[in-house]
């Protein structure tokens, strides 16, 4: 074989790898030691809109303002210096080059999710020359996880929450309630317990049929919640019980929310069909003391007071003692 033929089978050879590098589906970006770009494949160009004569000889930064300069500088130095990979995924940085999704399934994205590797490149004399980035268009992958993520999260909310009134269940109350024992313990600070009763609620349900007193049911959380601040954790505990724990209120501070809600409580109507009718509630107080000595014994304790409300006539709150 002769020379010519040699370095003209050298060159076909050159020439279809280039090709494929051109038309790989990948972006190919290589990248001098002043960050000057020196090559830009297809993927780059299409997604970019900027031709390879438009980009060649560029600073990175200067021709793509978006890349942060020094976070990428950080990832690069250590690739030139240490002649080793670099990588980051979607989850650290949604992209390094900002382009448009066009992709009809994904359209929910505005921007193509990337992973990128950075290669050293040109290290033959033991010094990286050059560097290459590779672009992966992974916008596929991470709407399909951030849709999973939306969805467990309301999963996750769903299942603390009681479907009639919103509020927290009564498996979920208990955490934290529980945590907030612990808490208060720890902490030496004080906190308040509420469970609250509608007052003979069976007469309700008799009187005005069992959607009505889910009526009444809903009407009290709704009145707790407007009456309540954003600290304060309320769950549905029963049927037709609630509970309110108030972190950082003593039991006689609790005492003016306690009897807002009383009050708003008995002066509301409910309206179910062509039926209106008033109800009224009796609540147990009971601030955490040094005698309680677990979150059970917390809740005996407001459900004890709870009861004395009930033997007092009702309507009515009670402090327990
Ligand atoms: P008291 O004043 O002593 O509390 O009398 P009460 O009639 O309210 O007695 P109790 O608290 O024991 O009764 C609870 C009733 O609540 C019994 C049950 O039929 C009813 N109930 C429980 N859960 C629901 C619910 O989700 N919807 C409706 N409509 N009624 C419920
Ligand atoms: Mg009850
Ligand atoms: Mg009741």
């Amino acid at each position: 074989m002769t020379d010519s033929s040699q370095s003209s089978d050298q060159f076909k050879e050159m020439h279809s790898f280039m090709a494929m590098l051109q038309n790989l589906d990948v972006g190919l970006v290589v990248l001098d030691r002043e960050y000057k770009i020196q090559l830009w494949n297809n993927f780059m160009e299409s997604h970019s809109g900027l031709h390879p004569y438009e980009v060649r000889e560029q600073v990175l930064f200067d021709a793509f303002p978006e890349i942060n300069r020094d976070w990428f500088c950080h990832k690069a130095e250590s690739v030139f210096q240490l002649n080793t990979r670099a990588f980051t995924t979607w989850e650290q940085r949604p992209y390094l080059f900002k382009f448009k999704n066009y992709r009809p399934i994904t359209g929910s994205a505005q921007f193509m999710y990337q992973n990128i590797t950075i290669i050293p490149l040109d290290s033959s004399v033991g010094v990286v020359e050059k560097i290459g980035i590779i672009v992966y268009d992974v916008t596929d992958v991470a709407v399909n996880r951030i849709e999973l993520n939306a969805v467990n999260n309301e999963l996750k909310r769903l299942s603390r929450t009681d479907k009639l009134t919103g509020l927290y269940n009564r498996g979920y109350w208990e955490d934290c309630l529980a945590k907030e024992f612990k808490r208060a313990q720890r902490t030496e600070q004080v906190s308040t317990l509420v469970m609250f009763d509608i007052d003979h609620f069976k007469k309700v349900n008799d009187k005005y049929g069992h959607p009505a007193g889910d009526a009444a049911i809903k009407n009290t959380a709704d009145l707790l919640i407007m009456n309540m601040r954003e600290t304060d954790v309320a769950g549905r505990y029963g049927g037709e019980e609630y509970t309110v724990l108030l972190i950082g209120t003593t039991a006689e501070q609790s005492m003016t929310f306690v009897e807002r809600l009383r009050k708003s409580i008995e002066d509301s109507v409910v309206q179910y069909q062509d039926q209106k009718f008033k109800y009224t509630v009796s609540l147990g107080v009971a601030e955490l003391t040094k005698n309680i000595k677990s979150h059970s014994e917390w809740i005996e304790s407001a459900d004890q007071a709870l009861y004395q409300s009930k033997e007092n006539g009702r309507n009515c709150a009670t402090i327990y003692k």
